[in-house]
């Protein structure tokens, strides 16, 4: 889609609700409450940065910092596309894919390229599953996605090796196929939260909890205490509240490699090679940007992970693994070494939903979590989302019943 049409819609409300301008808005309340946010990967830090435009006096702590390599926030680059089962997901992608562009306008920072998608399938079968995410997608005004045949797919991208690629969905960036620069985007998130008069601490925050409810919480040798403390700790929270998450989430370890692109070659590169996976083999990646390699990420075998202590070393099986599928699916980076590689770790509830939610036990007390392998993009929308249930404004009732800490547990 032309931008100039993508602006007239989106300005429209077609394309998700118009957002809010970023000028504080400090007469909202004829209070400030004092809100602690503890966590700054995406939840935590547009969460801290929406209540912090909706009037509250903000507290951000994170133990390691805005994005950090231990957090599931931390790594280069994190897709955004919009079709999904759940219509709830869409608005939430839309509506966050214009908050991210927006923060570029204001920071004047580089956080969404266009990378395109391209999901490549071995069965015939796909060929539906795209066409009708290609219909959900111009039912929202996002019309640029193509279905393709294998000698399209292989006629644009040669490098791919598509012999027994049978169809694909290609997204042509915007809201359904882009790539968000992780790290920097919450470091970039976190700064603005901080120039608007938001606070940022680097402390683990620990909360201090008696007959059920948060009183306050430790930082170190401090003792803070707020109205609402909101719980945005990603892969930590069942360590946090263990009794009641830990049966409820599971964290589990990704790994991340970079395969480095030949010397001279840039078909590899974005923007010559869209972020790409293949359905159900177990990988998909982006194309090498900002000079760091091609990235490959692997689905694992069920596994679990402590992000504080467990090590963040990829084994030789993951890595002869990348080598195998590297040399079949993209045959000119065969015997390229690994120059990068990343330990992530993804967390799932019960029902693959996030979880935006009251502590049972304590009503001052909000959990932000459970962001699985597709959280990233959604900050702005349940940062925001968040922010309105806390200080008591209007929401959409569909949102609550989804992101409802569920009673079931695994
Ligand atoms: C390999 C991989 C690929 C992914 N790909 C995509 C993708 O393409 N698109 C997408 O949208 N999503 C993707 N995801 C999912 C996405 O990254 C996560 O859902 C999202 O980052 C979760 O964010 P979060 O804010 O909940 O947690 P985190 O980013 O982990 O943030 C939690 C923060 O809390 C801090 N913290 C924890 N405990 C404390 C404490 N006691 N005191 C102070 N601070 C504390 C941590 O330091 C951390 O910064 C992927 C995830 C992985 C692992």
């Amino acid at each position: 889609m032309k931008r100039r049409k993508f602006v007239q819609l989106s300005g429209m409300g077609i394309i998700g609700a118009p957002i809010a301008d970023f000028s504080p808005k400090w007469s909202r309340f004829t209070f400030s409450p004092e809100i602690i946010v503890i966590g700054a990967g995406t939840f935590g830090v547009w969460t801290a940065y929406h209540l912090n435009q909706m009037g509250a006096k903000v507290t951000l702590l994170d133990a390691y910092g805005p994005g950090n390599s231990r957090a599931s926030s931390g790594g280069e680059t994190r897709l955004i596309q919009a079709d999904n089962d759940n219509q709830v997901y869409v608005q939430s992608a839309i509506r966050s894919y214009n908050w991210w562009k927006k923060l570029e306008k204001v920071s004047g920072e580089r956080l969404v390229l266009s990378t395109g998608r391209l999901a490549m399938s071995q069965q015939e079968i796909y060929r539906q599953h795209a066409l009708s995410r290609k219909r959900q997608l111009e039912s929202q005004g996002i019309n640029n996605t193509e279905v393709l045949n294998q000698d399209e797919i292989r006629y644009r991208w040669p490098q791919i090796y598509s012999d027994d690629i049978v169809t694909a969905m290609y997204n042509g960036g915007g809201p359904s196929g882009s790539t968000l620069l992780a790290r920097k985007g919450c470091q970039v998130v976190a700064r603005e939260f901080e120039k608007n008069g938001g606070t940022l601490t680097i402390a683990q925050g620990i909360p201090v909890v008696k007959n059920g409810k948060v009183e306050g919480i430790r930082a170190g040798n401090e003792s803070l205490k707020a109205q609402f403390y909101v719980f945005a700790c990603g892969p930590w929270l069942p360590k946090i509240f263990p009794e009641l998450l830990m049966p409820k989430l599971k964290v589990e370890r990704r790994d991340v490699l970079f395969v480095g692109t030949p010397p001279g070659n840039n078909e590899f590169s974005y923007p010559n090679l869209p972020e790409w996976s293949v359905y159900k083999s177990g990988f998909y990646g982006f194309p090498n940007i900002e000079g760091r390699g091609f990235k490959v990420v692997i689905y694992p075998d069920y596994n679990s992970f402590d992000p504080d202590t467990d090590e963040r070393i990829i084994n030789s099986y993951q890595v002869k693994r990348t080598h195998d599928f590297v040399k079949q699916r993209f045959p000119a980076l065969s015997g390229q070494p690994i120059t990068e590689s990343r330990v992530c770790q993804v967390t799932n509830s019960i029902d693959g939903n996030f979880i935006v939610d009251q502590l049972p036990s304590s009503e001052n007390t909000w959990i932000v979590g459970a962001g699985s392998g597709h959280g990233f993009k959604h900050g702005p929308a349940i940062g925001e989302y968040t922010a309105k249930r806390i200080l008591g404004e209007q929401v959409d009732q569909e949102f609550d019943q989804l992101f409802k800490l569920k009673e079931k547990a695994f």
